[in-house]
């Protein structure tokens, strides 16, 4: 399908906001999307300074904007800014997506669904009855958790550097701890010597600093996957990872899952994902 081009002022707007947000991959991913369904849309990069995210949201909405990608740091505050929250934002407290229809903005979460599309879908992964470990509780962690929990693993431990914030994350989800045969539990680092888990993710934001989180050796069982959400990257966690045997992959496949999810709740048609994933790939090859 081709669309017919009109002029930008003409198109439906959207946009990634976040700080940093000269580096994502989301402009690209959704042009993709776009061309691919016949969708005439514009889609931007829009950086918001730490304490400007609603005055940036504000002015989006004034120029017509009909609707956000959210990412780092500002999951949390989407969340807060949000007139109503559906489906997994509602108990992360955390928004990747905003939608602005007559005057109101509703809040979702597509992350976990990335998530879960590229594990399960792209690459073939069973979860139940698997021992998953999360690192990190920001914001990509709190969106995850129920989609992973929906999966009936057989237990979902997160760690976390600052052990209050994942202390606070098992309460958070703690009506879901059924999900999960043996529950939800926090731990510090430390304490994950001596524990084997068939999933690893790392949803912390180490791996930007070229740092790998305190991660004791032995924490991958036999088989085990090591996914980190950060994508393009050869990094510490997945190199650790491979040194220790267990197979590693990046989060590219997360990112174009968690956008298409996104392309879907606005425009109601959902484009394919394997082209543009290994689309992303060869990009980076
Ligand atoms: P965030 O809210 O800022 O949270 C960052 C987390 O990383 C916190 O738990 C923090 O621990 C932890 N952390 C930072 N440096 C660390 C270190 N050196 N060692 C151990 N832990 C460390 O960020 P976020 O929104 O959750 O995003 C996290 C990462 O996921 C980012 O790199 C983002 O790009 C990526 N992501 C990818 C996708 C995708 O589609 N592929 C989607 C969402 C997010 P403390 O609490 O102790 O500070």
């Amino acid at each position: 399908m081709t669309a017919v081009p009109t002029s930008d002022a003409m198109r439906d707007r959207y946009a990634v906001i976040g700080n940093p947000v000269a580096h994502s991959k989301s402009p690209q991913i959704h042009a993709e999307f776009a061309r691919q369904t016949g969708q005439d849309i514009v889609y931007e990069a829009l950086f918001a300074p730490p304490d400007g995210f609603r005055d940036a949201v504000r002015a989006f909405r004034a120029a017509g904007g009909k609707g956000l990608n959210v990412t780092l740091p500002f999951k949390g505050e989407a969340w807060q800014a949000a007139d109503r929250r559906e489906g997994f934002a509602a108990r992360a407290a955390a928004v990747n997506t905003l939608v602005f229809t007559q005057g109101l903005a509703t809040g979702h979460n597509t992350d976990g669904l990335g998530l879960v599309r590229d594990l399960c879908d792209n690459l073939g992964c069973v979860l139940r009855g698997k021992r998953i470990l999360l690192l990190g509780a920001g914001g990509a962690s709190r969106g995850v958790i129920e989609p992973l929990l929906r999966e009936a693993p057989r237990q979902l431990v997160i760690a976390n550097r600052t052990l209050a914030k994942a202390v606070d994350l098992v309460g958070r989800f703690e009506a879901l701890q059924p999900l999960a045969q043996e529950g939800v539990i926090a731990y510090p680092y430390a304490e994950l010597a001596g524990r084997r888990f068939d999933l690893v993710i790392n949803a912390t934001s180490a791996s930007l600093g070229n740092v790998l989180p305190p991660l004791p050796e032995g924490v991958f069982a036999p088989d085990a996957l090591a996914y980190d959400m950060v994508y393009g990257a050869d990094t510490p966690f997945l190199r650790f990872a491979r040194e220790q045997g267990a197979a590693a992959t990046d989060g590219i496949g997360m990112l174009v899952e968690q956008a298409a999810e996104s392309f879907c709740i606005w425009r109601g048609v959902r484009p394919a994902t394997a082209p543009v994933i290994a689309l992303m790939k060869q990009a980076r090859r």
